[in-house]
């Protein structure tokens, strides 16, 4: 699976006053089984790019193609593209439906015209992938789970599309921290067992850094960096200057390094911190 955007450009109600350029000459390619971070502050171009990437708004210039095939070409079949780029959109669960778990996972599925054993298979499988346990939840309402649940059977849903990519447009917003953690968890778990591509669209640089080995980040339409998440921090000014923070924990290690104590400033989580901090405190007891 590969995704390639080659100079693109959106314009949202061109030739009108509204006239506004969400994205501008944006060039990059995705390959599978990537973890991409897509950050950036709100109106930066995120959800206007996630959109393109399963073909739910076409370029106004430049060039899209999955798997080789250009998105706007006429032969392309944006049903197959739907089935391979899965799109979580944000507040999902505002998007259930059904009387039951069960109904609202299958609807994709169904949708397909999949026979009823393979429905059923996919259905247990995508409730297995985000943590509800198939036999106590299928029958029950979606309306009766917690917000962090809801999500998880949103996400279900696109899952059991069995998409090779999937793309999450701010997974955790509006959660309370347990269930932001928890969503964190599943997509990471998602990612390590799965053959799949995620895109995760966050303007949490904690998120991006627990879990995404590439990032992305926009600003006013533009790709403003795109590399190894580790890298990315490493310009924490200028991450700041776009109201972009970097981790808590790289900032601390940054101000450990501005002090003259000689650890790595590129540190992403507390666990590689506390590493670092413990080789130097025992380097100096041995002085
Ligand atoms: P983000 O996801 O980073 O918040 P968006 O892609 O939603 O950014 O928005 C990029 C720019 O496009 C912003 O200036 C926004 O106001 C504008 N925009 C987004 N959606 C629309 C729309 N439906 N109509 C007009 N302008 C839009």
């Amino acid at each position: 699976m590969n995704i390639k955007l080659e100079k693109l450009s959106y314009i949202y109600n061109p030739e009108t006053p509204f006239e506004k350029k969400a994205l501008d000459e944006i060039d990059i390619e995705i390959d599978k089984n990537e973890f991409i971070g897509v950050i950036g502050h709100t109106g930066s171009g995120k959800s206007t790019f996630v959109q393109h990437l399963n073909g739910l708004i076409k370029p106004t210039s430049g060039k899209l193609t999955i798997d080789g095939k250009d998105i706007t070409d006429k032969e392309t079949k944006l049903t197959e593209v739907r089935q391979k780029v899965g799109l979580v959109f944000q507040y999902p669960e505002y998007q259930l439906f059904e009387e039951t778990i069960y109904k609202d996972i299958a609807f994709g599925p169904e949708n397909l015209k999949l026979d009823k054993d393979e429905v059923h298979r996919r259905v247990k499988k995508s409730m297995g992938l985000v943590g509800l346990d198939f036999e106590k939840m299928k029958d029950r309402s979606p309306f009766e789970l917690s917000g962090g649940q809801k999500r998880r059977v949103a996400i279900a849903g696109v899952l059991a599309m069995e998409p090779k990519v999937l793309v999450l447009d701010e997974p955790t917003a509006g959660l309370d921290p347990s269930g932001r953690d928890e969503i964190l968890e599943q997509i990471d778990r998602l990612y390590k067992e799965g053959n799949i591509t995620i895109i995760l669209v966050s303007h949490s640089m904690e998120d991006v850094a627990k879990l995404a080995g590439r990032v992305v980040v926009f600003s006013g339409g533009k790709i403003m960096f795109d590399g190894e998440t580790r890298e990315a921090f490493k310009h924490s000014k200028k991450l700041e200057e776009l109201n972009l923070g970097v981790p808590q924990i790289t900032k601390f290690m940054q101000k450990l390094k501005e002090k003259n104590i000689p650890v790595r400033d590129d540190v992403l989580t507390v666990e590689e911190a506390k590493i670092e901090v413990l080789k130097y405190l025992r380097g100096k007891a041995n002085d």
